[in-house]
């Protein structure tokens, strides 16, 4: 399962994080997740579940926060949502082929103690 990897990296990161910040305990983590990135957050939640037992997250919550899709129009000079992977702007039905948002995957922010 490709989210079950993503979680192990995610987690070491905030163990990394927290280790930093000289805390030992990880409360809350906020993962932002592109809606292009092909994550399917469910799955990031179930693989959550199942890694952070034993670890320093257990018992944290996970926020997953969605990031639109966005693009760019050159027409127009503005940035629209690009529903499902349609390049096509709304306004003047030009295609955009620039994607300024939409397939990240980040930690976002990190609560410890
Ligand atoms: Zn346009």
């Amino acid at each position: 399962m490709h989210e079950a990897s993503l979680m192990e990296t995610a987690l070491e990161l905030a163990a990394e994080r927290a280790r930093e910040a000289g805390a030992s305990r990880i409360h809350r983590l906020c993962l932002r997740v592109g809606e292009l990135s092909g994550v399917v957050p469910a799955a990031l939640e179930f693989a959550f579940a199942a890694l952070s037992p034993g670890g320093p997250a257990a018992g944290a919550v996970l926020e997953i926060e969605s990031v639109p899709a966005m693009r760019w129009c050159d027409s127009c000079q503005a940035e629209f949502e690009a529903l499902e992977a349609l390049p096509e702007c709304p306004r003047c039905g030009e295609w955009s082929h620039r994607l300024r948002s939409g397939l990240e995957l980040e930690l976002a922010s990190l609560e410890v103690s």
